[in-house]
């Protein structure tokens, strides 16, 4: 699997996908821009579910 395809399902995987599923399961208010503490939260999770991942396989 490429490492894009593998991105995008732990994004879905995670509910990083969007800014619906950031604010629904991560409570990352929508409409207003992410700073620089909510995307390295962003990228440990994404990091996290890839390493599980990873692991497991
Ligand atoms: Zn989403």
């Amino acid at each position: 699997m490429n490492q894009i395809k593998k991105i995008f399902i732990a994004q879905h995987a995670t509910a990083t996908c969007c800014r619906g599923c950031l604010y629904k399961w991560h409570k990352i208010p929508k409409g207003i821009e992410l700073n620089e503490e909510q995307k390295d939260y962003i990228v440990n999770v994404i990091m996290a579910w890839i390493d599980r991942e990873i692991k497991n396989n």
